[in-house]
């Protein structure tokens, strides 16, 4: 048995408006948010993925079905809290996460530190095990066009004394 596993996720949501932009847990300042069941919070979908799949447990639609009336407007944050138990249930442990998030529109580099507090909250974890870096989609496809904000997320879990 290894004691270190480590999982992918991968998120995208379309820009709308009439909602409000969420991202990391912070909200952001814009004309148009991200479209989703819940929060559509889309850096946590991403992370919430990695998670799940370094535990080899079933994906983030399985497990919190869009088809869920109490997932409605769900705050990300209390999903990721909830993926994290099932994590710890599993005997692991967090090690760190690296994660992208890539925009066009707007700069999310101002709020970075906020998202990295806020998601080091919200796992208990060290705020120098998580890395969030921002992109642009270099104006190209939807992203560039500014019709979507995509994220993608890898984690390393690991289990004590194995
Ligand atoms: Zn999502």
């Amino acid at each position: 048995m290894i004691p270190y596993r480590v999982g992918i996720g991968y998120d995208i949501h379309r820009l709308e408006e009439g909602r409000e932009l969420i991202i990391g847990g912070i909200k952001i300042p814009y004309e148009k948010g991200l479209y989703g069941h819940s929060d559509a919070d889309v850096l946590i979908h991403a992370i919430i993925d990695a998670l799940l799949g370094a535990a080899t447990l079933p994906d983030i639609g399985t497990i919190f079905p869009d088809t869920d009336e109490q997932y409605k407007g769900a705050n990300s944050t209390v999903l990721l809290k909830k993926v994290r138990e099932m994590v710890l249930s599993k005997g692991y442990s967090i090690g760190n996460i690296d994660s992208n998030i890539i925009a066009q529109a707007p700069k999310m580099m101002p709020y970075i530190p906020e998202m990295k507090k806020r998601l080091s909250e919200v796992l208990d974890i060290n705020v120098e095990n998580i890395s969030v870096k921002a992109k642009t989609n270099e104006k190209m496809d939807a992203v560039g066009e500014k019709k979507a904000i995509e994220a993608n997320a890898i984690v390393i879990l690991y289990k004590k004394g194995v």
